[in-house]
């Protein structure tokens, strides 16, 4: 059986592309898109499934890949970046860790971060439901972006203690919830997940993300602003920011 390193990752793609949500909306940034996750939620789009090679964009943007075996060394990855980042020092504003879950493999980015953030700030995009692997790489991050999973949306009990907990360690560097709502989210819901973050991450904002369905916003502005002024009511800072990579079309 191969030996794997604490620092090997299963990586199921790496690209460069403009970042569609939240607050670093609009930036150039690289992905990192690491495989497997702890959630089965119900609008999930994402193919994060672990197989036996990850997709690695040979150049920034140019949507030509080379195919390299499971697991990736973190050499080998950050090799291949520092190429991009000595080619075009200018181009990118961060890195986005995105996953899947990317915290299941905590360990392992516990003793690579270190390295990889000499190149790119790193921005954590996470599910917001495993607060102690947070820990391990809390001081690594620049950016968490945390989902708060609705149940009206996810079809899944909504872990709110996990969140709550997740929320007092995430608070430590510039930390955002990301709410994504549809046509059957609750205002209950929404009023419970403003009150969450105001008494957990007081400076935190709040980013209501209306879900896209067949490339359109699944909800009208009306609506977005009635919530929008709901959430505010609880003295939590919010913004509506639908996905907008949809509608460029890029990936
Ligand atoms: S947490 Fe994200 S990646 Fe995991 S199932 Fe939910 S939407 Fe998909």
């Amino acid at each position: 059986m191969p030996v794997t390193a604490v620092t090997d990752l299963p990586v199921v793609e790496l690209f460069s592309s403009i970042q569609g949500e939240g607050p670093l909306v609009g930036c150039r940034q690289v992905f990192l898109r690491l495989a497997g996750c702890n959630l089965d939620c119900a609008y999930c789009d994402t193919d994060f499934q672990p197989s036996k090679c990850a997709r690695i964009e040979t150049q920034p943007g140019s949507e030509q890949f080379l195919y390299w075996e499971n697991p990736l060394e973190s050499t080998r990855l950050l090799a291949h970046l520092s190429t991009w980042k000595h080619q075009q020092p200018h181009l990118h504003h961060s890195l986005s860790l995105t996953g899947g879950e990317p915290l299941l493999h905590a360990e392992a980015l516990k003793a690579w971060l270190p390295q990889l953030s000499t190149l790119f700030p790193i921005q954590l995009e996470t599910n917001g439901t495993l607060p102690q692997a947070l820990q391990l790489v809390i001081d690594q991050v620049e950016w968490v972006v945390m989902d708060i999973k609705l149940e009206s949306q996810t079809g899944e009990p909504t872990p709110w203690a996990q969140h709550g907990e997740f929320l007092r360690v995430a608070v430590k560097r510039s930390c955002c919830v990301k709410l994504v709502v549809g046509p059957g989210t609750s205002e209950s819901e929404l009023v419970q997940a403003a009150q969450l973050v105001r008494d957990n991450a007081p400076d935190s904002e709040v980013f209501l993300q209306p879900c896209t369905v067949a490339g359109q916003c699944s909800l009208n502005g009306r609506i977005l602003l009635q919530w929008q002024a709901l959430i505010a009511e609880q003295g939590v800072r919010v913004r509506v920011v639908p996905q907008t990579h949809c509608f460029l079309a890029v990936l």
